[in-house]
């Protein structure tokens, strides 16, 4: 896999984790904060619903001093303080009983008697005498109220009360006013009870200006304290806000920070005297156990998540690490430490991508692997590491190379230019034999080298695998020169050479699927401007739809033999076509077929060829074999022999190409020919400088075989001006693209032989 692509992907995979984890803590933030929040909403409703309880119970005490006071007055209606003694007797007794601080009486003119239980002494106190807070309760009796004081310094108990006061009446009208005092801290009691959210909060009472009136004695803060607002337990800002609850009297939920600790509190008023119950929550309530656990989930939960974030990054550095290693192994040659050929072949491409020009080199070392059995494994992987040093040293910024295996190594450079490419290359070279590790027994190691020179915009559409073949092909032919030579890749010699090698790969097989295909070439009679006769030429279209030409694969299958076959097989072609012919009742035209040397020469030759007429059922007189004049140089008598066989079964034999070689007149004159075909050179000749010279030659040519009674057929006839000529010279037959090129059978037919139907 591309290191890039192990590298993102690697990224990608840490990025989801990380997302992941992100997603996990904020999922967990979230569920805490709305537990938080959903315990909070339990936890206020828990403290006002205790607040509430708390409350009550005081104003129900309230309710049960009043009723106390009212029966009481009940009693008291029937005195009058003019029986002064009897009155305060029984207003002590009722005192000791209630056990109230003080008790008094006023009659409406405002003189009164006030007892204490731990004193005996009664004393006569004129309403004036009393304070504000108690003389505004008595006067608010008086108008047939019950009322209850606000809280006063009492000089004789030296304690903050507070006192009730009731109207009495007396046959329906108001004749006094009941009076009760009490410490705040009978609230104390009930206050103190250890019962509030569940143990673990405190209930203090407390008046509209957050002065402490009752302090519970459970409490965090030091009882030090005067009112809520001190020492700054509660932040300026929620101050401010207390207080304007408090004034309007409403009740509030606020915080109090208490050594680095943060506790919920509320006030709650009670509806009389500006009065309040301050509720602080030490703990969690009833939800304290709920608080806990939900405290461990999350402690568990971060915890978990902080080893995911550990193994995260743990596994990410071990993978890169272990990425590192297979990058090493993947994409570095273990011998040398350069690059191999995959890390090669991504530093080319991205050449590529930026359209820099390069040229590709193969280096070699000649008897590389003689150098290893002879001096060593070991000395030849120095050598490998040496040449790795050289090339290392030569290469310029931005210029590439690696060993791709055993001794090869490929060179991108930056160059371009034929000679500049050559020159650096053999320096590389020349080096390496001049500096090659410890020389032993005076071997001089020697490199080649192939290059290829992609042209110029060409490139990134050049395919890396026929850029690999150009330069394997170039350094093979590099092997054929001397010592450290470079051999640059040659495009045509290339081509020439997989056509030879496919030729020669595939022409059985060729032959058996039937990839030869005969194609026909009209021969016209200059006399009568008729069709005269045709030449089969062969053609060879591939498998995968190319078409090979004779000259590409004649030569070669001349040298190799496989000429007679096909030669043959062309034989059989025409039989089979004069055939089809005469069975669609069209009368045929001689159909001329070339044969080759090893073909005309072999012993079963005549033999071959009449099985094949009788296979066909045809006659020879259709047939002309074209024979090339080389044939005769070598034994002219025997030639003359074969020749006059074949004529004697009625074929005619004709001697093809002729002025294109070393032509003699002496062979003409020798041979028993039918026709001779004047090479497309003449007529080329002709028309060049020495035209009309080329045009006597033929002229006597012509004659002569008219002598011989050979005909003439004259090849390349391309225009109408070489028609003209060879008509002028009385040839007999001219053949060439001015009359067609060669065409399939199956078109020839069409084209040339419908109007030879018989009948
Ligand atoms: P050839 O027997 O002399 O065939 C004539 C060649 O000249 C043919 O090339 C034909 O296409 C070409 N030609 C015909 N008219 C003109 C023209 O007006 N101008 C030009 N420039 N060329 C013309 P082709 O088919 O490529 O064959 C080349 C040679 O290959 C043949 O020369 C022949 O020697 C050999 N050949 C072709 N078919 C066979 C075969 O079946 N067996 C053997 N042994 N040789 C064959
Ligand atoms: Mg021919
Ligand atoms: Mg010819």
């Amino acid at each position: 896999m591309n290191e890039r692509i192990l590298k993102a992907r690697l990224r990608r995979g840490m990025l989801l984790t990380l997302l992941l984890c992100v997603v996990i803590m904020t999922v967990g933030i979230i569920l805490t904060a709305m537990l938080n929040r959903s315990l909070n909403t339990l936890l206020s409703g828990q403290m006002e619903q205790e607040t509430e309880e708390y409350k009550n119970r005081i104003l129900q005490q309230i309710d049960k001093d009043f009723q106390t006071l009212q029966t009481l007055s009940a009693f008291l209606g029937d005195y009058s303080l003019a029986d002064s003694e009897e009155f305060a007797a029984s207003l002590w007794d009722a005192n000791r009983q209630n056990e109230f601080l003080i008790m008094a009486y006023f009659n409406r003119n405002g003189d009164g008697v006030l007892v204490r239980p731990d004193e005996d002494a009664v004393e006569n106190v004129g309403l004036g005498e009393l304070g504000g807070e108690a003389r505004t309760a008595v006067e608010t009796a008086y108008e047939g109220e019950n009322a209850v004081s606000w809280l006063f310094w009492d000089s004789v108990s030296g304690e903050r009360i507070f006192v009730y006061s009731v109207p009495v009446y007396r046959n329906g009208e108001i004749t006094g006013v009941l009076m009760a005092g009490d410490r705040i801290e009978v609230f104390a009691g009930f206050l103190d009870e250890e019962a509030v959210l569940s143990g673990s909060g405190y209930m203090h009472l407390i008046g509209s200006e957050g002065k402490f009136l009752v302090r519970s004695q459970q409490t965090i803060v030091p009882d030090t304290l005067n009112t809520i607002y001190d020492d700054d337990y509660i932040s300026s800002s929620e101050q401010g806000k207390i207080r304007t609850a408090l004034e309007n009297e409403e009740s509030i939920f606020s915080y109090m920070q208490y050594d680095g600790k943060s506790y919920r509190i509320y006030f709650e008023p009670i509806g009389l005297n500006g009065w309040y119950l301050l509720c602080v929550d030490a703990g969690k309530g009833i939800l304290a156990s709920v608080y806990q656990r939900g405290q461990i989930i999350a402690v568990t939960l971060a915890g978990i998540l902080a080893l995911c974030l550990f193994l995260l990054i743990y596994s990410y550095r071990l993978m890169r690490g272990y990425n590192r290693q297979i990058h090493d192994i993947a994409y570095h040659d273990a011998v040398t430490g350069s690059d191999n050929y995959l890390r090669f072949c991504q530093k080319l491409d991205e050449r590529e991508r930026q359209r820099e020009r390069y040229s590709i080199v193969a280096l070699n070392i000649r008897q590389f692997k003689f150098i290893n059995e002879i001096f060593g494994q070991q000395y030849a992987n120095r050598l490998l590491c040496r040449v790795k040093e050289v090339i290392e040293h030569t290469l310029t910024r931005g210029e590439i190379f690696c060993r791709s295996n055993a001794d090869l190594f490929y060179l991108a450079l930056a160059d371009t230019e034929r000679g500049t490419v050559r020159r650096r290359v053999e320096a590389i070279m020349d080096e390496v034999s001049r500096s090659a590790p410890g020389v032993q027994n005076n071997y001089r190691v020697l490199m080649y080298a192939g290059a290829v020179i992609p042209e110029s915009g060409q490139e990134s559409s050049i395919d890396r695998e026929k850029l690999v073949i150009s330069v394997h092909f170039a350094l093979a032919r590099a092997k054929l020169l001397t010592a450290n030579r470079v051999w640059f890749y040659d495009a045509e010699l290339h081509k020439k050479e997989e056509v030879e090698n496919y030729v020669e790969s595939h022409m059985y097989g060729a032959l058996r699927s039937g990839e030869f295909q005969m194609y026909l070439q009209p021969k016209m009679n200059l006399h009568t401007g008729e069709l005269g006769g045709a030449e089969a030429l062969v053609r060879w279209k591939t498998g995968d739809g190319r078409m090979i030409y004779p000259d590409q694969f004649i030569p070669l299958f001349e040298k190799n033999g496989f000429c007679a076959e096909l030669d043959m097989y062309m034989v059989e072609k025409v039989c089979g076509q004069l055939r089809e012919w005469m069975d669609a009742g069209i009368t045929p035209v001689p159909i001329s077929v070339n044969q080759s040397k090893r073909l005309f020469f072999r012993s079963s030759y005549l033999k071959d060829l009449t099985n094949l007429l009788e296979k066909y059922g045809v006659s020879a007189k259709w047939i002309t074999l074209e024979i090339l004049e080389g044939l005769a140089m070598e034994n002219a008598d025997e030639l003359n022999e074969k020749i006059k066989k074949l004529q004697a079964v009625g074929f005619k034999v004709s001697m093809d190409d002729f002025g294109s070689g070393y032509s003699s007149l002496n062979t003409l004159g020798s041979l028993n020919i039918d026709e001779l075909k004047l090479d497309r050179e003449f007529l080329l000749e002709i028309s060049g400088e020495k035209g009309e010279r080329f045009r006597t030659i033929m002229e006597q040519i012509i004659n002569m075989t008219k002598c011989l009674r050979i005909s003439t057929v004259v090849e390349g006839v391309e225009t109408p001006e070489n028609e003209r000529l060879i008509k002028a010279l009385d040839c007999d037959y001219g053949q060439g693209y001015y009359y067609s090129r060669p065409i399939p059978a199956a078109e020839f037919s069409k084209s040339f032989m419908r109007g030879r139907a018989e009948g």
